[in-house]
């Protein structure tokens, strides 16, 4: 079963008494299809739950209410295959506050030329209540995503799923806890915000505790426990050092933070090079190894982009594709094959690899410690996205790239981390110069799971600024939209 199917949509379908009871069974009996029909498709990653027509505003009221209060409902998704006069929506709507799908589609494909008439009109004319029901979404500022076509075509149903992911990932970020340890890297700037706001905004609670928690956490660790770890380590990756004192050192650190995090519920964390205390080693494979397991991280303090790989990772928690930390670092200005290079110090998340990881010691510059063992390997090739949050200091604005990441073809013998190559669209440097303009981070989630559509759904339902960089992307639009964006949002608050 797939990993989204907990996540719940319930298809609400608006109509009224004016047609009577024949056209009202034979509105649920289409309904009910409909949801069986998306239920039975394995491009839809999660579960419909068909909810009966509803015709009054006490109707709707009592089913948005219901939605918003059970917990497994992640979304309402409405349909007008009637018309449903709006005004009927408003008390529901006013206190209603999911995810909305509008889907604006008919359950009859083809006009029926030949037995056409007013009956079969009345019945079926979502082209007529959909507009109506738009209206007064519209009109009341609720966001709503709309999606039109006909139910069955494939195109429709993975735009659906796009959006299904993307309230999967305001459900998951209204619970979402955030585990600090130490504080930011010193002067650093862009890892930094307001956590108050961003618990308000995206429902992240980000809570600090001090090095000397874990360690005391990381002393209590047996022996036994290590073992068990460093089978799990022999499963899935394979020894390239002869210093397995070294790679025990990581096991104990992942079974220390492992409890940490469970116990205090956390699902991303990040840990701080500056603040180690009595560390032996900067967490590497270790916080590789958690995030293959769905924990979002990043480095330096950066509480928000630890919060954001959490949520991008459950947003794909079905998917093949890998999602990970990442980090530009160095470009490769050959005109043929201008590329970025992505890594980190040690935590790259193997779910993007190509290959086994191999598990290796070596020095690492920073830190002041013993010599971290960190998981290498080469990364997948394929079309993916970087998404970065930064505070503007009024709003959270979320910057997407769309980039294609290149296979590996060149040996990098003497570079001891895992490294992914990518050309980001439009080109590099335009691309390059729109992230700089936007004030995007230097650390951002790469996923080869994700499209922009899913995050600026996303982002939609946070009520957060949205900036794309992708093939369309023309470098002085794009600075005007960062202009007119700022007045926007002045406005807005
Ligand atoms: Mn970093």
């Amino acid at each position: 079963m797939s990993a989204l199917k907990k996540y719940e949509f319930w298809f609400v379908v608006g109509s009224q008494d004016l047609y009577g009871e024949e056209v009202l069974k034979t509105v649920n009996q289409h309904a009910k299809a409909m949801v069986d029909g998306w239920n039975a498709d394995p491009a839809i990653p999660c579960t419909l739950v068909f909810k009966p027509v509803v015709r009054n505003s006490d109707e709707i009221d009592k089913v948005l209410t219901e939605a918003n209060n059970d917990e497994a409902c992640t979304g309402v998704i409405t349909w007008m295959h009637t018309f449903s006069p709006s005004k009927m929506w408003i008390r529901g709507l006013s206190v209603f506050h999911k995810p909305l799908l509008h889907i604006n589609t008919q359950f009859n494909r083809d006009i029926p030329w030949d037995r056409i008439d007013m009956d079969f009109m009345n019945l079926n004319q979502s082209a007529h209540g959909d507009r109506e029901h738009g209206y007064i979404l519209a009109r009341m500022r609720i966001p709503q995503k709309v999606i039109a076509g006909y139910w069955e075509d494939p195109k429709l149903r993975e735009r659906m799923a796009r959006w299904m992911r993307a309230a999967v990932g305001a459900q998951e970020s209204r619970r979402l806890r955030v585990l600090r340890i130490s504080d930011n890297m010193r002067e650093v700037a862009v890892t930094e915000g307001d956590k108050v706001e961003a618990h308000i905004k995206f429902g992240w609670q980000v809570d600090h505790y001090g090095v000397g928690d874990i360690i005391r956490m990381v002393d209590a660790v047996t022996e036994t426990e290590i073992d068990e770890q460093m089978k799990e380590y022999a499963e899935r990756y394979d020894m390239d050092t002869q210093n397995v004192e070294s790679v025990r050192y990581q096991a104990r650190e992942e079974v220390a933070l492992r409890k940490f995090l469970e116990e205090g519920k956390f699902g991303a964390f990040h840990t701080n090079f500056q603040d180690l205390q009595q560390l032996r080693q900067l967490p590497g494979l270790a916080v590789q190894d958690l995030m293959r397991q769905g924990y979002g991280f990043a480095g330096e303090g950066d509480w928000k982009t630890a919060a954001l790989c959490r949520i991008m990772k459950l947003m794909t928690a079905d998917c093949k594709g890998g999602t990970a930390f990442m980090e530009d670092y160095t470009y490769h200005f050959n005109p043929d094959c201008a590329m970025n290079m992505g890594a980190h110090m040690l935590e790259v998340c193997p779910s993007v690899a190509c290959e086994r990881p191999k598990i290796r010691v070596v020095p690492l510059g920073i830190g002041d410690r013993e010599d971290p063992a960190r998981l290498t390997f080469k990364a997948a090739s394929g079309p993916a996205v970087l998404a970065t949050i930064i505070d503007m200091g009024d709003r959270f604005r979320m910057i997407v790239n769309d980039v294609i990441c290149q296979e590996q073809t060149h040996e990098m013998p003497n570079l001891p981390v895992a490294a992914v190559l990518w050309k980001p669209l439009p080109s590099l440097e335009t691309s390059a110069e729109a992230w700089i303009y936007a004030g995007g981070a230097h650390h951002s989630v790469l996923s080869y799971a994700l499209t922009a559509e899913e995050l600026r759904d996303f982002a939609e339902i946070m009520d957060i600024e949205f900036i794309h960089i992708g093939a369309h992307t023309d470098i002085n639009e794009l600075r005007r939209e960062l202009t007119w964006n700022d007045v926007v949002w002045k406005l807005k608050k």
